[in-house]
């Protein structure tokens, strides 16, 4: 490789965009991805040098989990200092949970990680494939004196780059299928290629990467509506070792006062589970203690998770878990952003 040109890792995980459409039968199926530079010759003419690693067997994104995002991680690791930027591959329906995982697992990260995929495979005549991966190649390449401007993780898809930790998938069927409603676009790419500096992360660089690997996945997700029962409630925070809780909640993060309802949520903080509130509204934030409607769960000591994604609300809950710390210092770490994933 060149050492003038920055390096750039592509990691294919899976998903619509790596796949070609068998013309005779119709049926979506995997390329090999090694075989990429070749498919896309337009990848040649980037000012970098690209390498490309892929998943064994590539999946479908619905088969995430937190097992294949320690995968991914491990590859950022094994080949962060030979590298100056990374491109992951990946279906677009857990995008958003996977790269707000990676955001979390990353500490110090100082180069950029930029998740895109496509609706279209990369093979058909109006894929959006071509333009997400070349721009994502070229995002995850820009350096200022010779060191990166992007050093987070983040999502590019459909002309704009976004914090991963913010995105959510909003369209399974427009190009457009991403939105992050609580925190600007940090960058655009129209005639040129915009970026936002102001609102990029700025992480302590002196610092080394470390990669949290341990997971918890001893957590549920709760959806408030008019009308769920005790019994339902009540089955899932019976679940034998689990150790935290979302709970959806409305607007600015209401729920109903019967006692029944506040009940099992106290009982349940006092045997140590962890209770997040987040909003089920897709842009604003939770404000406990605004309505007598969420006072009480303030009282109770449930933890606010204030404007953070559902997607980035799972992932920080498992990281969190994962550290093994006081229930003090969880709520501490819970309530601020660690990662800009709450503003
Ligand atoms: N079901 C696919 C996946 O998430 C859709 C996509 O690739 O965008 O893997």
């Amino acid at each position: 490789m060149s050492t003038t040109k920055p390096n750039i890792l592509l990691i294919y995980t899976g998903g619509t965009i790596g796949m070609v459409k068998d013309f005779k039968t119709g049926v979506l199926r995997a390329f090999n991805f090694k075989n990429i530079l070749k498919r896309i010759p337009e990848l040649n003419l980037l000012d970098c040098n690209i390498d490309t690693v892929s998943f064994k067997e590539p999946i479908d994104s619905s088969n995430m989990n937190p097992e294949y995002w320690v995968q991914i991680a491990e590859l950022i690791e094994k080949h962060y200092h030979d590298n100056d930027g990374f491109v992951v591959l990946h279906g677009s329906d857990t995008m958003s949970y996977t790269a707000s995982a990676l955001s979390f697992m990353l500490e110090n990260l100082a180069k950029p990680v930029v998740f895109t995929g496509s609706q279209l495979p990369i093979g058909d005549l109006r894929t959006d494939a071509k333009e997400n991966l070349i721009t994502s190649i070229q995002v995850a390449s820009l350096q200022h004196r010779k060191k990166p401007v992007i050093k987070e993780v983040c999502l590019y898809f459909e002309y704009k780059l976004y914090r991963a930790n913010r995105t959510t998938k909003i369209n399974a069927e427009h190009f457009e299928a991403f939105a992050s409603l609580n925190y600007p676009d940090l960058a655009e790419s129209g005639v040129h290629l915009k970026v936002n500096n102001e609102y990029l992360f700025k992480p302590n660089v002196n610092k080394k990467l470390v990669v949290h690997k341990n997971l918890d996945k001893n957590i549920a997700l709760v959806k408030l509506f008019p009308g769920i029962s005790e019994a339902v409630l009540q089955s899932v925070f019976n679940t034998p070792n689990l150790k935290g809780v979302i709970l959806e909640t409305y607007g600015a993060g209401n729920c109903t006062t019967e006692a029944w309802f506040i009940n099992i949520l106290k009982n349940a903080i006092k045997k140590g589970i962890h209770i997040i509130n987040v909003t089920q509204c897709s842009g604003g934030s939770v404000i406990m203690g605004h309505y007598e409607t969420s006072n009480q769960l303030k009282k109770i000591g449930v933890i606010s998770g204030k404007d953070i994604t559902t997607e980035a609300a799972v992932s920080k809950l498992m990281y969190l878990v994962g550290q093994n710390i006081s229930h003090n210092a969880f709520k501490i770490s819970y309530e601020i952003a660690l990662r800009g994933e709450i503003t």
